[in-house]
């Protein structure tokens, strides 16, 4: 990671000390109670003993003001004030790596719990979580309405200037990889973006019922109601679909 990614990820997270706004006892306490109730929290939370391996191996500690174990802390002594200042800019410099949750001698992941963190302040439209997610709407738009937000064939140098040198290994053999995946829809960016309509409409239905598309509109809501109108327009093509299908078993 250089540090170039790594001020563009101070930017987009601003100051947090500054625009953190001040909140009751009452939603720091609903906050922590959102994490906790989480069926994960007590997998990945077994204890701690403040020891720091997590924080020795972690590559995010390298580069940002982060660190797994004071996060585990935070969440093991139960500072509700420290857990929400955490989330106003730490968490998000976590790369789920999970190299702690692999050194952890309590089995504890610290970048499963960083995640846990992340859901919950979407779910409560934290500003920091917006200022996060904000320039990824394009890559939400794809992989929301069509399931893919990558093709294979898009996976060039050139695309991805970002991955280093180590781009130059993915690009040489891919054509030959590309031909041994015997899955045609994986070939090509129109056919991975060309989605069965059955297909997306259920793609639909569980962004819906996992509450996906809540979290969106939490976070984002010109992007929500830009998916939401691709939602219903498909969902019409289905319901027609289905209609002429039934006019021709009446005939
Ligand atoms: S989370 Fe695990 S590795 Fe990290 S400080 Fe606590 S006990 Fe040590
Ligand atoms: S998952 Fe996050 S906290 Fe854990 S080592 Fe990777 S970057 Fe660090």
């Amino acid at each position: 990671m250089s540090h170039a990614h790594g001020t563009r990820i101070q930017e987009f997270i601003g100051d947090p000390v500054s625009e953190a706004p001040v909140v009751g006892r009452e939603k720091l306490e609903e906050i922590f109670q959102d994490i906790q109730a989480d069926m994960r929290f007590d997998h990945e939370l077994n204890g701690c003993l403040n020891c720091g391996i997590c924080t020795a191996t972690c590559p995010s500690a390298h580069y940002y003001d982060y660190s797994p174990r004071e996060i585990v802390q935070l969440l093991w002594t139960e500072n509700l004030e420290g857990i929400y200042d955490a989330m106003q800019e730490k968490i998000w410099a976590c790369a789920q790596c999970y190299t702690c949750a692999a050194r952890c001698p309590f089995g504890n992941s610290p970048g499963g719990l960083v995640m846990l963190m992340r859901e919950v302040a979407i779910k409560h439209g934290m500003e920091s979580a917006r200022n996060v997610l904000r320039p990824f709407s394009r890559v939400m738009l794809k992989l929301i309405s069509t399931g893919n937000q990558l093709a294979p064939d898009m996976i060039s140098k050139d695309a991805f200037p970002d991955w280093g040198p180590n781009i130059s290994k993915v690009d040489a053999p891919l054509a030959t990889l590309r031909r041994a995946i015997p899955v045609p829809t994986l070939h090509t960016t129109k056919t991975a973006w060309e989605v069965n309509l059955k297909t997306s409409v259920e793609l639909y239905t569980i962004w819906e019922e996992t509450g996906v598309l809540d979290s969106l509109k939490t976070i984002d809501t010109n992007l929500f109601d830009v998916i939401s109108d691709i939602m219903d327009e498909k969902r019409d093509d289905w319901q027609d679909f289905l209609d002429d299908q039934e006019d021709e078993d009446d005939e």
